[in-house]
């Protein structure tokens, strides 16, 4: 007798594995391996450089190891008992029935979960269909939604060849180069039917049917269905239509939305789920809206706009964009080419049609903008920071001709970070310790938190340093591969080894290189700059590392300004420039760093996230008062910073050129006055108590606020919770120091 389950990816990879570890297949094809206690050594232990070779990913590493080296593993004790320990929680997790969901949230219910949209997920590395924060924030929404048992499923695309990959040439110029993701050896699954053919939804694509096929990535409990159009029974060019994240130009763009949107509903369809919620991350989704209106009105057999209030009780927005120029939006043209067949699905006419995407009503020119769709056909609306909140409010207020700019209905839940994703385990082991075993299931409980201070400042300095030689380490392996990958010369590539020095304060910047990012910031006056980095009693060194979108000459620009400051002697080995900024650099970076900077024009970062892992891992925040940082920052009755330090405090000008100026020397008056100093005001042991105390307010403050568990249950009670409206300016309780 065939049977069934043995036809599934996992039995097949597990009919391979040696009999005691057979259950790594389970494992393997399960994400929550990644975010589990023994994260670090697990698969990597196996086979440290094969690991390293095929991207950390646990299906290719099980697939290439040698039979003789997993024999090995499989009659080694020790191996084996972590394995079990790691199988049983798993199995626990998998199990369980009481969360906080079921307590808290039970109207959310199985059999109509949360359907969560998003461009693009940012996992793990080995998963590269993400290019930044959006995509992280993604993943760790779904992996919190995961840990507190909400009922929810992901939708997104498969992107062959994901974002770009980034070489910066020898003239510190940043080539752009794609690699081919291969799907049949990553932890996917193909949903077939019961005959074994795969599901396929069509899409109507301009004048073409495009066949869609449904991925499962497993997320912990949570699945998440990744779309891909890379199928024979499609015309070549369309089964590249999932080929790159925000590659190509509008055509491509549209096409890619129209797939996720309207794909996604008719996926869920075809494999019978009922979402109560549709969540969309973005409006790249926002297609999505128009899909369920059609469904409902073919249910029904009511007009569009009889259907339009049931549809809005089920959607909810959430924006990222404090720009408007970074909007999604098509021009009619564009719309006419790729709707003309589907706005009389809808009962609508043209005209109408195109209205729901006008910012201005009447106005022939007026293009079609999906965050406009979104906020007319959604309950809620709402920014990811208290700032961003009150920037959308004023963004849009044109689409409330009758409110005052402070009731437009666009509230906020700030965003977090997943915690035992992004904390070194070295010090979520310190946390089990002295804070609670299972400290990673409260971090948004505020007596958890305010045991920090019952660590010793050694023990935390100690695996804080450690961690820091860690990222050395990792920056130097990295810089070497380049070197060599550049053909550079064996001297040049040799003395990779000398570039950083764990013992000295070290600032880490990593983000994508957009001009409004400021990423050359610090190098304003170049001699200040030098004097400080090079100081020999007190120095400072720096780890860059981030892409500028292939399309963005000033951003690479920045890289390669930064390159060429990296040359001079005085600085050559205390400043790096990590290539090909991904999730596994980042959490060498956020895990390491003595400081995390951040200095974008503000109010132009919505949220940021990276400065919220640096918390989990005791890194100090050194940001300009944006996104999530305005409400994160503390500071003593005179004003000085508590738990990290604001650049440029609240100057605000216009003037981009004074902006620049006021807030760069900022930035050196900081580091000159207290941060070079306070770090190296260290005792006798070693041990700076006065810096350890600010790790410590960092960690307890932040670390309560900025999880995304507290942003799970946000989004769960204000936001999902039926009939709930956008509570504008409800801010977070901040927590004392
Ligand atoms: C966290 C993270 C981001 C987001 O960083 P911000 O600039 O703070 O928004 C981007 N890329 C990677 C790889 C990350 O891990």
């Amino acid at each position: 007798m065939v049977s069934i389950a043995s036809s599934t990816p996992t039995a097949r990879l597990s009919a391979k594995l040696p009999r005691s570890l057979k259950r790594l297949a389970d494992l393997a094809h399960n994400y929550w391996w990644c975010w589990a206690a023994d994260q670090v050594s697990l698969f990597e232990l196996i086979n440290p450089d094969e690991w390293e070779r095929c991207g950390h990913n646990s299906i290719a590493l099980l697939e290439t190891v040698s039979y003789e080296r997993l024999t090995q593993l499989a009659i080694d004790p020790l191996y084996l008992k972590r394995l079990n320990l790691l199988v049983a929680d798993f199995d626990r997790y998998m199990a369980a029935e009481n969360t906080w969901a079921t307590r808290v949230a039970p109207q959310i219910s199985k059999t109509h979960p949360v359907a969560y949209f998003c461009a693009e997920f940012g996992l793990h590395e080995s998963l590269p269909v993400y290019s930044g924060g959006l995509g992280i924030l993604a993943g760790d929404h779904l992996k919190s939604a995961s840990d507190l048992g909400v009922p929810m499923v992901g939708i997104g695309l498969l992107y062959r060849q994901g974002y770009f990959r980034q070489r910066l040439n020898r003239d510190g110029w940043q080539e752009d180069y794609y690699v081919d993701a291969p799907f049949d050896r990553m932890p996917l699954k193909l949903l077939t039917d019961e005959q074994g053919q795969p599901y396929v939804v069509e899409v109507q694509v301009r004048q073409r049917i495009v066949k869609v096929q449904i991925w499962q990535v497993q997320v912990g409990r949570v699945a998440l269905y990744l779309l891909d159009t890379n199928r024979d029974d499609n015309d070549p060019i369309d089964r590249w239509l999932t080929g790159h994240l925000y590659g190509g130009n509008q055509e491509t763009r549209i096409a890619q939305e129209i797939i996720l949107g309207i794909g996604g509903v008719r996926a869920l369809q075809a494999l019978g789920i009922e979402p109560g919620i549709y969540h969309l991350n973005e409006g790249h989704a926002a297609f999505c809206l128009l899909e369920v209106s059609r469904l409902e009105i073919q249910r029904t057999g009511k007009s569009f706009y009889d259907i339009e209030a049931s549809v809005r009780d089920r959607c909810v927005f959430t924006t990222h964009t404090p720009v408007p120029a970074g909007h999604d939006v098509f021009s009619a043209d564009l719309m006419d080419s790729f709707f003309a067949q589907y706005w009389g699905q809808l009962g609508l006419s043209r005209e109408q049609f195109l209205a729901l995407g006008a910012r201005r009503l009447g106005d022939p020119w007026e293009p079609f903008g999906m965050t406009v769709l979104a906020l007319r056909l959604c309950r809620t609306a709402n920014g990811v920071s208290e700032l961003h909140g009150q920037v959308s409010r004023q963004m849009w207020h044109v689409l409330y001709p009758d409110k005052t700019e402070d009731t437009v209905p666009i509230g906020y839940v700030t965003n977090g970070v997943h915690a035992s994703t992004w904390t070194a385990s070295l010090l979520g082991d310190l946390y089990s310790q002295y804070l609670d075993e299972h400290w990673f299931d409260k971090v948004f409980d505020p007596q958890l938190w305010a045991k920090v201070d019952q660590i010793p400042d050694e023990e935390l300095w100690w695996r804080h340093m450690v961690l820091k030689e860690r990222l050395v380490a990792h920056a130097r392996f990295r810089i070497k591969q380049s070197r060599k990958n550049r053909g550079e010369s064996p001297d040049t590539i040799a003395a990779a080894d000398q570039i950083l020095d764990p013992n000295i304060l070290t600032i880490g910047f990593a983000r994508r290189f957009s001009p409004y990012k400021r990423g050359d910031l610090l190098l304003r006056d170049a001699d200040r700059a030098l004097k400080i980095f090079s100081s020999l009693e007190r120095p400072v060194q720096i780890i860059f590392s981030g892409k500028a979108h292939p399309a963005d000459e000033e951003g690479k620009r920045i890289i390669q300004r930064l390159m060429e400051w990296c040359k001079q002697p005085a600085v050559q080995n205390r400043v790096a420039f990590v290539e090909d900024y991904d999730m596994y650099t980042a959490r060498k970076l956020v895990q390491g760093v003595d400081v995390w900077l951040n200095n974008p024009r503000r109010p132009l970062e919505a949220s940021g996230t990276s400065g919220q892992k640096v918390c989990f891992n005791g890194g100090l925040n050194c940001s300009v008062l944006d996104g999530w940082w305005c409400e994160g920052y503390q500071t003593d009755a005179s004003g000085k910073g508590l738990n990290g330090w604001a650049i440029g405090e609240d100057a605000h000008t216009s003037n981009q050129e004074l902006q620049d100026k006021i807030d760069s020397d900022s930035l050196y008056k900081l580091l000159e006055e207290e941060i070079v100093p306070l770090y190296y005001d260290q005792d006798s042991d070693g041990v700076p108590h006065g810096w350890v105390t600010m790790m410590k307010n960092s960690i307890k403050t932040n670390g309560l606020a900025f999880n995304t568990h507290r942003m799970i249950a946000d989004y769960v009670t204000r936001v999902y919770a039926p009939g709930t409206k956008a509570e504008i300016g409800q801010s977070l309780a901040k927590v004392p120091v």
